[in-house]
């Protein structure tokens, strides 16, 4: 069996919070393969670890895309801050003629059409992915696990940060499926009354659905009224009402927009100035395509705007509005260059850890390498992008950690889905399938 199709079997997704099917873009052809070592969002502590203590199955699983996609050049880029996993990488002595790029520790480096844009210097297409220029991007932790897939090993089990307001912050090796309420015992627990848990970075995390899954990141756990928590918690039609008599204009949300710093046709504050008294069909077609181009990175609303408005997720939803009604992206301009402003406009991981107000969660969180022990997993059918999984198993069942027990259909975007614990099948719905110990 070639990698790719060991890839698919394992249930491979892009390890970095997207979920993307890797055996997809892996079944490209590529110039170059650049292992996203970033790790931009604040507070997560999981890649910079990966990269230092399995440094050599990082190399391996890059060797695997770099065969794939028959690309000579592969690049690890990681921020120069991450000296130990520097260290480790550079020790491999497998690396070869992979090159190491460091990054400096600004947000969001991780966001691929930038990463690209730092390490190869040259822009994507709007609209467009980082194929169009050559170049496959792989999380540094999904390529550990196509390297672990190449030996027959599907993905069960999730790095992960646990932090914020817990006992004891620490990064686990969790069962997919793995309660929230078992991950935060993990790291000593809640240590605040009411809070709330974010799923992923404090940036472009959400609301935990209580489960661990393949491309959870990080549990954060925060007092009910803090400032992200509040921030997410904002109606959305409050958020227009507001941005009628709050949004002045400034632009600044405009100026630190990475995807406008790369030389993208993305302006938000045009986008808010028309969103606040116009709907979405109204407004001239071409300011409003321009949210197809948006990253959702949250710099905008949550760092940018002097009076909190939420640039981002008024984006989020005019695409969706676009889509429903099949408004086909109309921004497909090549850019050769990102403008100057972009080298002196980045803000620092520092000063977004400052302006969220979360210093006193800016703190180590050591992996704990023992995968953590659980009695029972819910195992949800669609933790990807494409279609859920078809339930291959049944109440009653049992099953062993690593056996296939829900599958994609035929001719579908997908990545199967393995057994987190060996166990009997003690539920099946629509959304999940349950495992007992
Ligand atoms: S979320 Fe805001 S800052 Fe980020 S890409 Fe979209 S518009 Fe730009
Ligand atoms: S930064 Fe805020 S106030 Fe300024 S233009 Fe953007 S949304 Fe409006």
């Amino acid at each position: 069996m070639n990698i790719v199709d060991q890839v698919r079997q394992a249930g491979v997704v892009g390890a970095g919070g997207a979920g993307f099917p890797t055996w997809k873009k892996m079944s490209a052809q590529a110039e170059c393969v650049i292992a996203n070592g970033s790790e931009c969002e604040p507070l997560l502590r999981v890649d910079q670890q990966l990269m230092t203590l399995y440094a050599c199955e990082l190399v391996e699983g890059m060797k695997r895309v770099m065969q794939s996609t028959g690309a000579r050049r592969g690049i690890i880029a990681l921020k120069e801050k991450y000296e130990k996993a520097v260290i480790a990488l550079e020790g491999c002595p497998g690396r070869d003629s992979i090159e190491i790029h460091l990054l400096e520790n600004y947000y969001p480096a991780g966001d691929e059409q930038a990463l690209v844009c730092d390490v190869l210097g040259k822009i994507v297409p709007e609209g467009g992915i980082p194929l169009d220029i050559g170049a496959v991007v792989q999380n540094v932790g999904t390529l550990i696990n196509i390297h672990r897939a190449g030996g027959g090993a599907a993905v069960t089990h999730r790095w992960l940060t646990v932090t914020g307001a817990v006992g004891s912050p620490k990064t686990i090796i969790a069962p997919v499926g793995t309660s929230v309420r078992d991950a935060l015992a993990a790291a000593g627990g809640p240590t605040v009354s009411p809070y709330t848990v974010i799923d992923g970075g404090p940036l472009m995390g959400a609301e935990s659905t209580g489960v661990v899954r393949k491309t959870t990141t990080s549990l954060i756990v925060l007092p009910a009224d803090h400032k992200v928590v509040r921030y997410k918690r904002k109606p959305i039609d409050q958020d227009v009402k507001i941005a009628r008599s709050a949004c002045e204009g400034c632009r600044f949300c405009t100026d630190l927009c990475p995807r406008f710093l790369i030389g993208h046709t993305l302006e938000p504050h045009a986008i808010m100035g028309a969103v606040s008294y116009q709907a979405v069909e109204e407004i001239d077609p071409l300011v409003i395509s321009q949210a197809y181009l948006c990253c959702q990175c949250g710099l905008c609303g949550m760092y940018a705007c002097p009076t909190l408005l939420s640039p981002e997720r008024i984006i989020k939803a005019c695409v969706e509005s676009l889509k429903s009604s099949g408004a086909a992206p109309l921004h497909r301009r090549k850019v050769r260059e990102a403008r100057p402003e972009r080298d002196y406009r980045r803000p620092t991981v520092d000063s977004l850890v400052s302006r969220l107000e979360l210093e006193e969660y800016d703190v180590d969180a050591p992996m704990e390498t023992k995968p953590l022990e659980v009695n029972a997993v819910c195992i949800p059918l669609k933790q990807h992008v494409g279609a859920p999984c078809v339930p291959l198993v049944k109440k009653g069942d049992m099953v062993k950690a690593g056996q296939l027990i829900a599958d994609i259909a035929e001719g579908k975007l997908g990545a199967p889905l393995h057994a987190s614990i060996t166990g009997v099948v003690s539920d099946v719905t629509e959304e999940a399938i349950s495992i007992r110990a």
